[in-house]
């Protein structure tokens, strides 16, 4: 039977879920079918006989006319996507994205993350993401990382905990189950201390394969943040990297723009804000502040301080990699780039 992938916008009608098989030989009889199960389905794809004007209907990721005749394979998958100058209500309600928007990202639950980003974040009113891992050393150096009981507490004052998976293993050397086992184990562990399911990914060692991306788009991540390359050379402590464009990147491979360490300066921080304009946006990858396990990702807290400064005093928009979801629509993935890295 064709599986139909369900638009974020529209599982408010599915209950959550993300795709669904319906049987059906014609696109009509797909959409009638849908309308059976979830109520609702056919006004909103449909006006009187025909496709809206604003969905474009792509069958086995090709565009296809729109018609209702449209016939499909017994296998076939359908996407109902907004059309350019159109689409499904809600999706009008993007706010555009200003200059000067930067995303914070934290990987790995180092213990600084509590101890002292987050007072100062709070005290700037920025967003972060803090990428948790029980790789590394989580478990047995509770000097050097966070605890869930202060995992729950960024959460509770607001920040957001994405998935940075249970092992911190090369994705690429996993298995689809094996990945799969690791980011629910860290759902659950969410779930068991009142934080919500993380809806965003960090690539441990920022390695990335098509299967990993599989899994992520099948598992309904909104957005995943990669690191610098293959753009930019990989540098050993800490480089720059290109802004995160909407319209090119795919957002489930959203590259850091800037990934501080010890030979990453003021002058990188200032070039990534500066890249921060004309819809891209700048994403910055730290770890932590001080990254005692992991010199060549080390921050000190005074030159962070600095970074965070200038953000303050040069009127950036500091958000929550989730907090994209205000200003990109991550069902918009279609044609857009995904890079992989061993
Ligand atoms: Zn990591």
């Amino acid at each position: 039977m064709p599986i139909v992938a369900i638009p974020s916008l529209l599982r408010n009608l599915t209950g959550g879920e993300e795709s669904i098989t319906v049987p059906g030989a014609t696109i009509r009889e797909v959409i009638n079918n849908l309308e059976v199960r979830y109520s609702g389905m056919k006004a909103r794809l449909c006006e009187e006989d025909h496709i809206k004007p604003g969905i474009a209907i792509y069958v086995n990721g090709l565009l296809t006319r729109g018609s209702l005749l449209e016939r499909v394979d017994a296998d076939a998958e359908i996407h109902f996507l907004p059309a350019i100058g159109g689409g499904i209500a809600q999706f009008e309600t993007l706010q555009p994205i200003p200059n000067k928007l930067v995303v914070l990202t934290f990987d790995d639950g180092n213990k600084s993350d509590y101890t002292y980003v987050r007072p100062l974040l709070k005290r700037y009113g920025f967003g972060a993401t803090f990428f948790i891992t029980e790789g590394l050393g989580f478990l047995n150096n509770k000097d050097h990382y966070v605890t869930w009981e202060e995992i729950r507490e960024l959460h509770e004052e607001g920040f957001e905990i994405g998935n940075h998976t249970r092992h911190h293993k090369n994705v690429n050397t996993q298995s689809k189950e094996e990945l799969l086992a690791d980011l629910i184990y860290i759902d659950q562990q969410c779930e068991s201390y009142g934080i919500p399911i993380p809806e965003t990914f960090g690539y441990p060692g920022d390695s990335r394969g098509p299967e990993a991306v599989a899994v992520l788009r099948e598992k309904g991540y909104h957005f995943a943040r990669r690191g610098i390359g293959p753009e930019f050379p990989y540098h050993l402590e800490g480089g720059r990297g290109p802004a995160y464009d909407p319209d090119i990147h795919h957002p489930l491979v959203i590259p850091s723009t800037g990934v501080p360490g010890p030979s990453y300066g003021f002058d990188d921080l200032v070039w990534a804000i500066e890249q921060a304009k004309d819809g891209k946006i700048a994403v910055l990858t730290f770890h932590g502040v001080p990254a005692l396990e992991h010199p060549w990702v080390d921050v000190p807290p005074d030159q962070f301080k600095t970074y965070m400064d200038y953000l303050r005093d040069s009127g950036c928009t500091v958000i929550a990699l989730r907090d994209l979801a205000k200003y990109v629509d991550p069902s918009e993935s279609l044609g857009k780039s995904i890079t992989y890295f061993p």
